[in-house]
């Protein structure tokens, strides 16, 4: 985010050239540069033999289903924030995870760093945020993610990744795309 005004104290920034970065927004109160980070979060394929979990959230996609994701927080390292947000939304516990590359989207300025992790033991048990939480046979997913295209990059990651060599699944996401 590019800061115009002080998010500690208000003031108006000023342009200040830091060394490797150029003209960077400044307080001289704070002696605080604001360099213009993205926000990284993450999305995680949740795998279960040959079951994938998918969420809906309609405030996300409206007529797509998604996988988990969420933001890291202070504090965290990604595989933390990847094992909590499973939990968090689903109730169910993860481990054995695979970092499967990042992806950026430009107008909301995230960093999204994609994962597949094991299923290792749990019921669903949704969060408020969720509206359902199912597993979804993993041959099937794509067809339900038609507006997510990062979780769709995910789920062909994850085919290749488990070995998946039938045609069928690539058959349905080509009438979306
Ligand atoms: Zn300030």
């Amino acid at each position: 985010m590019k800061y115009k005004f002080c998010p500690k104290c208000g003031s108006k920034l000023i342009m200040k050239d830091s060394l490797d970065e150029g003209q960077v927004p400044y307080c001289p109160f704070d002696n605080t540069m604001y360099f213009d980070l993205p926000k990284p979060c993450v999305v995680v394929a949740v795998v279960k033999g040959n079951e994938i979990l998918l969420l809906k959230q309609s405030y996300i996609f409206k007529n797509s289903k998604v996988l988990v994701s969420g933001y890291v927080t202070n504090g965290e390292t990604v595989e933390e924030t990847v094992v909590r947000e499973v939990k968090e939304e689903t109730g169910i516990i993860v481990n054995k995870l695979k970092y499967l590359g990042s992806d950026f989207i430009k107008e909301s300025e995230l960093l999204m760093l994609t994962y597949m992790a094991q299923y290792v033991k749990g019921e669903i048990k949704k969060s408020a945020e969720v509206e359902f939480v199912e597993w979804s046979s993993i041959e099937n997913a794509i067809c339900q993610m038609k507006e997510d295209r990062i979780g769709k990059e995910v789920v062909r990651k994850v085919l290749k990744e488990i070995g998946y060599d039938k045609e069928c699944i690539y058959l349905c996401e080509n009438k979306y795309i």
